[in-house]
């Protein structure tokens, strides 16, 4: 996330050819509002990217929240986006994450069964 905060601010670059060239390439995907990082949406509002940290808790409280009763994956990122957030890793941290629930381990994760009444 910083290295697109700082080319967007100043057009700063990261040291390594490789990483200039991919923030170059991206960089237009995101856009600075009031020192907060947004990746662009063509659907909707913008999508505020979240540090680790942040995405972390996102994660756990969409997963294991009341209504969300432990969903698999796809529904607790489609529901992270809908709340307007994004990170580059949203997919896989989110199924690592769940992957390691406690619960889910214990009761296997509720999704609704085929062919069940
Ligand atoms: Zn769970």
């Amino acid at each position: 996330m910083t290295p697109y905060v700082k080319y967007l601010q100043d057009g700063t670059l990261p040291d390594s050819n490789t990483e200039a060239t991919r923030i170059k390439v991206s960089a237009p995907l995101y856009v600075l509002e009031n020192g907060v990082l947004y990746r662009k949406s063509f659907n909707g509002p913008n999508l505020r990217c979240l540090a680790p940290q942040q995405a972390l808790d996102v994660i756990k409280e969409m997963h294991e929240d009341l209504c969300a009763q432990h969903s698999d994956y796809r529904t607790v990122v489609s529901r992270i986006m809908r709340q307007g957030y994004y990170w580059q890793t949203i997919y896989r941290d989110t199924a690592e994450i769940i992957k390691a629930c406690d619960a889910c381990q214990r009761h296997g994760t509720v999704l609704p069964k085929q062919g069940r009444a």
